[in-house]
């Protein structure tokens, strides 16, 4: 019996352990100061009445043999598949209802999209980024590329004509930058990989934060995206779903490679080890895209997005430069005096009792960068601006 080596390659991610640690330590020695944490990654507003109302009526069908439901259709529930085809219609983009599947989030489903590829490809991946693009490949073997964000590319790497990659990972708006893609230099992208037949798995898990209508919210807003691209989205973010877990994956119909379609792949991997997301959470997604569901949906995201205002501002304030803010709850900023991303971390922890997140921590192209999240209450973000402004 051997194990599967790949995970000895792992980069250990000391990143949340290691800031719990210093925040501990430092209550225990100061047990007086109220610390802030704009560091999370994590909603805190409740779910919206209409989707508590949609579940709450689904357990009730459970609990009724009339209405009592078993296995579901495979891909997820036509009613929630066309919910979703529905709100892509509101963003101008086609998307058949065999072309959506349903998931328990957006991680899961970029996890899971690497069966279907040979791990003989090599991937391209932004750095910095979310953690799970890379390990995911590290676990399977595959040859790992960067693509490097940076002040002098607002954070958004465009194609290198002398890369050669297979599988290019977009994320957009950017976690952890904030930063958001505009159309023409999407589209630099689309053609990229047609030219060279690569596939993008684009995560827009952050769309319903763009608020700049110029902006695109689907990579199928660009022309020719649905020949090379793969699309996961989520309710984590847009409705509070972090717990609940919901998501959705487009895989369209006109994605071809080697002869085969990504589309019939990827639908017998997940019949083959996937057996759907729960009727009553499934009920409660359907909600989400409501009118109802998505205005109320819509007053959670303002609220962070008030919340971003405020951090940008105070930032602006300061003098220091950031990223992100606008489109995205995340706010990037550089650490001011040349301070490492730790030293930046224990600065503020130390002088101003504010935890965020240490930039070094989502790739080596984040050192020097600090993370400030937009997920937190009005009056701790109030408070900590204050102690920013202060210190
Ligand atoms: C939070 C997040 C997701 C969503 O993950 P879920 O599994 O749907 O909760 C996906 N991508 C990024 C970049 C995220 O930050």
């Amino acid at each position: 019996m051997n194990i599967n080596d790949n995970f000895s390659k792992l980069q250990e991610s000391y990143l949340f352990a290691s800031i719990a640690k210093k925040v501990k330590e430092h209550s225990q020695t100061h047990p007086d100061k109220n610390i802030i944490r704009l560091g999370i990654g994590d909603v805190t507003l409740p779910l919206a009445p209409a989707v508590v109302n949609a579940m709450q009526n689904a357990v009730l069908e459970m609990g009724d043999m009339a209405t009592f439901r078993g296995y579901g259709e495979e891909q997820g529930h036509s009613f929630l598949r066309d919910a979703v085809c529905g709100y892509y219609a509101k963003k101008s983009v086609a998307i058949e209802s065999g072309e959506v599947f349903i998931s328990d989030g957006a991680k899961s489903d970029i996890g899971n999209i690497l069966d279907i590829f040979s791990t003989d490809n090599v991937v391209l991946i932004p750095d910095p980024v979310y953690p799970v693009y890379m390990d995911t490949n590290t676990m399977a073997g595959r040859e790992i590329l960067f693509m490097h964000g940076n002040e002098g590319n607002g954070f958004l790497p465009l194609p290198d004509k002398n890369t050669k990659a297979d599988i290019i990972y977009l994320c957009s708006p950017n976690n952890p930058t904030g930063a958001v893609y505009d159309k023409e230099k999407l589209k630099l992208w689309v053609d990229y990989a047609r030219e060279s037949d690569a596939i993008i798995l684009f995560d827009s898990a952050y769309e319903a934060f763009v608020r700049d209508e110029s902006l695109p919210t689907s990579i199928y807003q660009i022309e020719g995206a649905k020949e090379c691209t793969i699309e996961f989205c989520s309710l984590s973010k847009t409705a509070g779903f972090t717990g609940t877990r919901c998501g959705y994956t487009v895989v369209p119909h006109g994605l071809l490679r080697g002869g085969a379609s990504l589309n019939e792949l990827w639908l017998r991997r997940q019949t083959t080890k996937f057996n759907g997301v729960p009727y009553i959470v499934q009920r409660g997604a359907e909600a989400v895209f409501s009118d109802e569901g998505l205005a109320q949906a819509r007053a959670g995201i303002d609220y962070y997005m008030e919340n971003a205002r405020i951090i940008a501002d105070a930032l602006t304030g300061l003098g220091i430069w950031f990223a992100g803010g606008e489109n995205s709850p995340y706010i990037w900023l550089k650490c001011p005096d040349g301070m490492s991303s730790w030293g930046f971390f224990d600065y503020l922890l130390e002088r101003a009792g504010v935890v965020g997140t240490p930039g070094a921590g989502f790739g080596a192209g984040g050192e020097g960068f600090f993370r400030l999240t937009a997920f937190g209450s009005r009056e701790n973000v109030i408070a900590a601006t204050q102690r920013m402004k202060e210190l």
